[in-house]
């Protein structure tokens, strides 16, 4: 089993209830098992202004699949909860993606990982910081020390 970690993110119909509904889509991911997973974050939108908030969270996943067939599972997930492509950054239903393979580095045309941007964005950091606080990325960079550098703002955390 590869431990590995995956970002959530939704910013229409019910951003709340998708984040949710795929917290336990997740769950049926075979040879998988779903380990842990954050509680929501409110954040604001990436891309294209006027969009709604996002609601985000990071699940922790030990997978033994290979990365790609784990990256069509969590595709096949997003399409089942009507995900369409129009704009780059544009609001979605559900957005699913691979933020760490264990210490894996992939870097190929459908596949990045550690996620390209996973370093610098509040919504990411904070959530998983919450269940795996004392990660290490596979470049050696320190979890702790990434938070540091990139502060709450207005991320928020949603109490349960
Ligand atoms: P961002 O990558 O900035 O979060 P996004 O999540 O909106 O943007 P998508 O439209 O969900 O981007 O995905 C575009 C493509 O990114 C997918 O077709 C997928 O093949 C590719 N991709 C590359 N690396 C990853 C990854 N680590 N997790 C998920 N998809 C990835
Ligand atoms: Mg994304
Ligand atoms: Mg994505």
């Amino acid at each position: 089993m590869i431990r590995c970690y995956i970002g959530l993110g939704s910013n229409l119909e019910d951003p709340r209830g998708q984040v949710s509904r795929a917290l336990q889509e997740l769950e049926q991911i075979p040879q998988s098992q779903l380990v842990t997973a954050s509680s929501l974050y409110r954040s604001d939108p990436v891309g294209p202004p006027g969009q709604p908030d996002y609601i985000n969270a990071v699940a922790c996943l030990d997978s033994a699949l290979e990365p790609y067939a784990l990256l069509d599972q969590l595709q096949a997930i997003e399409q089942a909860h009507q995900r369409v492509r129009k704009i780059h950054w544009g609001p979605r239903t559900l957005d699913l993606d691979l933020l760490l393979y264990g210490d894996q580095i992939i870097a190929s045309e459908r596949l990045t990982v550690p996620h390209a941007f996973m370093k610098e964005r509040s919504f990411v950091l904070w959530p998983l910081a919450e269940i795996a606080p004392q990660l290490r990325l596979p470049d050696g960079s320190d979890l702790q020390r990434l938070l540091a550098q990139c502060p709450m703002g207005t991320l928020q955390q949603i109490p349960v």
